[in-house]
């Protein structure tokens, strides 16, 4: 048919076996929306690997395109902020989870969703960074917020080598931070310290279980593995300084005791990606498209095509992934 296009449709049978392929679709299968996406790139984020591999319950509309994040040039829109040509970003409100998500060659979506390409960065460059960097972006704009600045010591980002861990790494090292990268994969070192990192910690120094206080090494971070790993930060971060939380690589629970807090007064700070609020979204894309360095973005990134999603998303899930992963879908 002309007008089809290919997509990953991931479906599930009556015993909910699910099951995923690379499909023919044309614009009456997609869902509601304003604005027809001609997407050019999209990215396999960790939780992009949940929902490909059925690992976690992300999908929650059957059968789904997944994909939380996409790139690409407006096609048609009935949106009064869009119009045909428009370069837009698309991540998170529930893409690849209720809404169609981002592998896909055509996309309709809500207008309201959207985010203009900020200047000086590409499609390609934008989906390098996808949700894992503009989250990082997140996180270090929540220790700004909290005052932790360069000069009150250094910060440690843990499940470095990742995605949300490199661009994290990357960011804070242009902005003058001193960056200690706690990774499980010794390595990837030379990698790390490519990116800015001064110091390595291997992961095994904090996944155990933690005192309620630890030495005060650290002003703040970045952390994306949770469970024991955040109650160690937590446990060595400096008096006043703060912690960003986004992620559960290491698990979902947090031993840890309220000793950090009320002794030390460290901040906790929570980061969600997929419902935060536009005026930070856009914020963090505009300072992403200033401080994160490109040669640094390239060399953290690599490109697969739309039929290698389903391998790379369990890989992801692996901690086979080094970096940031473009799915390059036109
Ligand atoms: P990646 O898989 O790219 O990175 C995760 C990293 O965590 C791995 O590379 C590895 O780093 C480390 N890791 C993996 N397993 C373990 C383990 N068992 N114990 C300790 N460390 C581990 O994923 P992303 O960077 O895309 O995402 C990271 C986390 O952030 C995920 O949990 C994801 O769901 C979450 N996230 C949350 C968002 C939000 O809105 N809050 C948005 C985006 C991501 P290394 O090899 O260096 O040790």
């Amino acid at each position: 048919m002309s007008d089809s296009f290919k997509a990953i449709l991931v479906s599930r049978d009556e015993e909910k076996k699910q099951s995923v392929a690379l499909t023919d679709l044309t614009l009456a299968d997609l869902m509601e929306g304003d604005v027809v996406v001609r997407v050019s790139h999209s990215t396999v984020n960790y939780k992009d690997g949940l929902a490909v591999t059925g690992r976690a319950p992300v999908v929650r509309r059957w059968p789904m395109i997944p994909g939380i994040d996409f790139c690409g040039i407006v096609e048609s829109s009935e949106h009064p902020g869009y119009k045909a040509g428009d370069a837009v970003i698309l991540n998170g409100w529930g893409c690849g989870e209720t809404h169609f998500g981002g592998y896909t060659e055509k996309a309709r979506v809500k207008g309201d969703w959207l985010v203009k390409l900020p200047a000086g960065i590409s499609a390609a460059e934008a989906m390098a960074v996808g949700t894992a960097g503009y989250t990082a972006m997140l996180c270090v704009m929540a220790l700004e917020r909290h005052g932790v600045t360069p000069d009150k010591g250094p910060v440690i980002v843990t499940g470095a080598a990742g995605g949300v861990g490199s661009v994290a790494v990357a960011i804070l090292s242009k902005l003058g931070y001193e960056v200690a990268a706690s990774t499980g994969r010794v390595e990837e070192a030379d990698y790390l310290k490519g990116l800015g990192a001064t110091e390595i910690i291997a992961r095994d120094e904090l996944s155990g279980p933690a005192k309620p206080l630890n030495k005060e090494r650290f002003a703040g971070g970045v952390d994306a593995v949770g469970s024991h790993t955040l109650a160690n930060v937590l446990s060595m971060t400096k008096y006043g300084g703060t912690v960003a939380a986004c992620g559960l690589a290491g698990g979902m629970d947090l031993p840890t005791s309220v000793a950090p807090f009320i002794l030390r007064g460290v901040t906790l700070a929570g980061i969600d990606s997929v419902m935060c609020p536009r005026p930070l979204r856009e914020e963090a894309w505009a300072r992403i498209a200033t401080d994160l360095d490109k040669g640094k973005l390239a060399a953290m990134t690599h490109e697969i095509a739309l039929a290698d999603v389903p391998t790379v998303a369990s890989d992801i899930l692996e901690g086979k992934v080094r970096g940031r992963i473009v799915v390059k879908v036109a």
